[in-house]
Order: C-alpha cells, then structure tokens, then sequence
C-alpha cells in the first residue's frame, strides 16, 4: 500500500466510525446513509485510490476540474456528483460526466440541464438545493448558491416535467449567516420538513444531501440520506475550492 492509499484508508476508515457511531445514536440503519467523498481540489490518483477503498460516490464542485478528472477515471465504478454553483455555459460539460447534480437552483439551469441532457441521451438526477439563509420568498437565493424554501416545489415540479432530468430530493449546505448560523441540528431538522412536504407532490424524491466533516453527525441525527465529506477523508484542501 501506497503511502497516500494508507492515509485514505485510515481517514475513511474514521469518517465510517463516525456515520456508523451516529446511525447507532440516532437509531438508524447504517445502510440509510451514504457517504460522498467530495474530492474537489484533489487530484484523480486520489479518485482512483478512493475507488480501490470501496468508494462508490465522489463530488466535485468545479466543472473545470471535474472534466478532466472524470475522463482519467471513466473505467471506475463511480456516480459522480456535482455539488457546486453552475453557469449555464458549463451545463454541456457537466452533463457529459454527472450521474446527478446537486446544485440546481434556478429554472434557467433546468432548461439547460434538460436540453443537454436530452443531447446526450443521458439522465441526470436532479437536487434542489436549498438556502436556508435566503431571503424569504421564492425569489430568495443564497450567497453559495441555493433557492429559498418558498421556491423549491415551483422548481421541484419544473424538474420533474422535464425530458432528460430525475427529481431525486434536496440538497443544503449549513448556514453561516441567518437563524440558523451555528445551528446546525436545527437547520437539518428543517431540511426534513422540507423534504416531507416535496415528498408530498414527489414520492420518489427522498434523497436528503446534508452534512459535511465538521456537521456529518447533525446530518445523520436529522435524518439525511447523503453526506457530503471532503476534507476528514482526504485532508486540508491546499487551495479553496
Ligand atoms: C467542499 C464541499 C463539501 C465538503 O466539505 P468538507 O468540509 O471538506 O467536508 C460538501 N458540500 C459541498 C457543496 C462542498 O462544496
């Protein structure tokens, strides 16, 4: 074993510790959760180890980054997540690597994602993602990205009516600002009733994307699906992203 494999194996090995610990505590199966290494920032060897370690969802957040890397690892067994803002310029690419994306947060990105999808004889999975610090109202949009609760079932049943596209659930990254700064058991718990009243119009749509390294836990409590987690298996990112 490589150095680097012997690193991600011991930080995976800690992130599975961690889920299973908090699946116990809330009562939950282990097999409710599943984990997404979001390995932005981080090269395909990496990708290609994480895969060799059993790894199953990666994500990655900038199209720029992600094309290349997804076409070095197009023969592993990968569903490929995109979890960041999206420019409609860059819908073509992203669509040509994306099993789902996780980001869609405007109609004009449904639009596209729906044509390109179509061109390319593809599925896409479809998240809403969800600002809970947006301003209220449907026209609210967070600071990262994301559509106010009162926006959700108008895009929600956008998606859904449209050829190409999968709606799978929601997806939330904890805020830093508004009610919920700091709060972020609270802010999952909120994601859920969002959840259950999408679920309402959209059964199929159950999937909860919530939780990162430091919040995984407060995920799991509340009762999401997918967490999200980079830097407890793959270590400090050396550059934003
Ligand atoms: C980077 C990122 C993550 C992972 O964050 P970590 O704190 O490194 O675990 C999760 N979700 C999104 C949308 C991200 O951009």
């Amino acid at each position: 074993m490589t150095d680097r494999k012997g690193e991600l194996a011991v930080n995976l090995a800690k992130v599975e510790e961690r889920i299973v610990a908090a699946c116990v505590a809330a009562g939950r199966k282990r097999e409710e959760v599943t984990l997404i290494v979001v390995t932005k920032t981080y090269p395909a060897s990496d990708v290609r180890i994480l895969s060799e370690l059993g790894v199953r969802d990666v994500a990655e957040n900038r199209d720029q980054d992600a094309a290349p890397k997804a076409a070095e690892c197009s023969d592993l067994p990968l569903a490929w997540h995109f979890v960041g803002q999206l420019q409609t310029n860059k819908v073509r690419s992203v669509v040509g690597y994306a099993d789902l994306v996780q980001s869609v947060d405007r109609s004009k990105l449904v639009t596209a994602l729906s044509r390109e999808a179509v061109r390319a004889g593809r599925e896409v999975g479809c998240l809403i993602q969800v600002a809970l610090d947006a301003g209220a109202g449907a026209g609210g949009r967070g600071e990262r990205g994301g559509v106010a609760p009162g926006g959700i079932t108008e895009l929600a049943d956008l998606v859904a009516g449209s050829e190409g596209l999968r709606l799978d659930g929601l997806m939330t990254v904890a805020p830093l600002t508004g009610e919920y700064a700091g709060r972020e058991l609270a802010a999952f718990e909120r994601m859920m009733d969002l959840s259950t009243d999408l679920r309402r119009r959209h059964p199929a749509a159950n999937m909860v994307s919530a939780g990162m390294s430091a919040d995984l836990e407060q995920a799991v409590a509340a009762g999401a699906t997918h967490v999200r987690v980079g830097t407890a298996v793959l270590g400090v990112r050396p550059r934003l992203g």
